[in-house]
C-alpha cells in the first residue's frame, strides 16, 4: 500500500490516503489537518481520475504508529497560491518552489499553526 496526498486543486478538502499499488482502492484516510487515520474494514473503490497526489511513502500495516504522526494541511501562500504541506514528526516537505530548493520555507511554520487552531 502507498500513503498519497491528494493535490488537486479543487474546492474540495485534500485529504491524505491509504492506497494499494494499484490506485484503486482505499484502505484508510487522514483527513485534512488531522492526525488520527481512519481505516476502513473494507477497502472502498477509489478513483483518482483528473486528480493530482503527492506520493510521500510505501504503507504496510506496521507503520500505523508512523503514520499516526503525519498530518497534511493545505497553505495559502501570500500570493493566494495553495500549498501542500506534510508535518511529520521529524521531517516535514511542502510542495512550493521554495521547499525543493532550499528544504525550507514559511508554509510549514504557518501549516503549524493553523494546526493550533483545529
Ligand atoms: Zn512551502
Amino acid at each position: 500500500m502507498i500513503l498519497v496526498q491528494e493535490t488537486t486543486d479543487w474546492t474540495t478538502p485534500n485529504h491524505t490516503y491509504i492506497l494499494d499499488d494499484s490506485r484503486q482502492y482505499m484502505h484508510g484516510y487522514i483527513k485534512q489537518g488531522r492526525a488520527d487515520i481512519e481505516m476502513f474494514k473494507t477497502p472502498i473503490r477509489f478513483s483518482t481520475r483528473g486528480r493530482s497526489f503527492h506520493f510521500i511513502k510505501k504503507y504496510n500495516g506496521m507503520m500505523q504508529e508512523d503514520v499516526k504522526h503525519i498530518v497534511s494541511v493545505q497553505v495559502e501562500g501570500s500570493k493566494g497560491n495553495k500549498y501542500n504541506v506534510i508535518l511529520e514528526d521529524s521531517k516535514s516537505s511542502c510542495d512550493c518552489t521554495g521547499f525543493k530548493y532550499r528544504g525550507e520555507c514559511k508554509h510549514i511554520g504557518l501549516a503549524r499553526e493553523m494546526l493550533l487552531y483545529v
